[in-house]
């Protein structure tokens, strides 16, 4: 799969990539529609309606992922939520023995998240994630998300990193489509990025099980 590809930086996506998705999906698609439900004194179900409807306008924005947007439009307290939540937050299959070979191979790491900042530092201290990285960015920085083609060029400015010689690892197709289109010379799909579901459909993007596939090690062994 990557015949002969020199490698020297490795972006990572953080949700669906590193960390199960299924915390996510519990959070918002279970938790937050229940505590709405509760708050205003509403059915469980057409509750959960109303929130996926406002969720779907979102679809794509950076207020889709930001924790400060939700909370004013949901009159919910997130960042509580997020924190009594937290011991939910778990590692994908083979994702921590991956960041560390990563780190031993001396590539240059990077964590690129659409993650707010709040929800990064919850996650980076549960999951002791700088640890592994050169950089945590959250897209929230550069105010537009990763989906967008204006995000590639400001990650671009702010790394001044090869494109030629970068792997990204995302389980966005869009994100992916992004990056391959800035000139990212690997963007790598990820299958599974919810343990809790089946694997999904990754379009025409070369893809991995995820960061344990043995692909992606023989891909840090060729890069050494
Ligand atoms: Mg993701």
């Amino acid at each position: 799969m990557f015949n002969g590809q020199r490698i020297d930086t490795i972006l990572i996506d953080m949700d669906g990539t590193i960390l199960d998705l299924a915390y996510d999906n519990y959070f918002w698609r279970e938790l937050v529609p229940r505590c709405v439900a509760r708050a205003r004194g509403l059915d469980p179900a057409p509750a959960r309606e109303q929130v996926y409807a406002l969720y779907e306008g979102k679809l794509g924005t950076l207020d889709w992922y930001c924790l400060d947007y939700w909370t004013d439009t949901l009159r919910l307290d997130l960042r509580s939520l997020k924190a009594a939540s937290s011991q939910r937050i778990r590692f994908l299959p083979g994702a921590r023995e991956f960041l560390l070979s990563a780190m031993r191979s001396g590539l240059r790491m990077a964590l690129v998240t659409n993650a707010h900042g709040v929800t990064l530092e919850i996650k980076r201290g549960v999951a002791g994630l700088d640890r592994y990285f050169d950089q945590l960015i959250s897209a929230h920085d550069f105010g537009c998300a990763k989906e967008h083609a204006t995000f590639w060029p400001a990650l671009h400015a702010a790394l001044d990193f090869n494109p030629d010689t970068t792997v990204m690892v995302d389980d966005s197709l869009p994100v992916l489509d992004a990056a391959a289109a800035f000139g990212i010379a690997l963007p790598l799909a990820v299958r599974r990025p919810d343990t809790r579901q089946p694997d999904k459909n990754t379009g025409q993007h070369a893809a991995i099980s995820g960061l344990g596939d043995p692909a992606l090690a023989d891909l840090l062994v060729a890069a050494r």
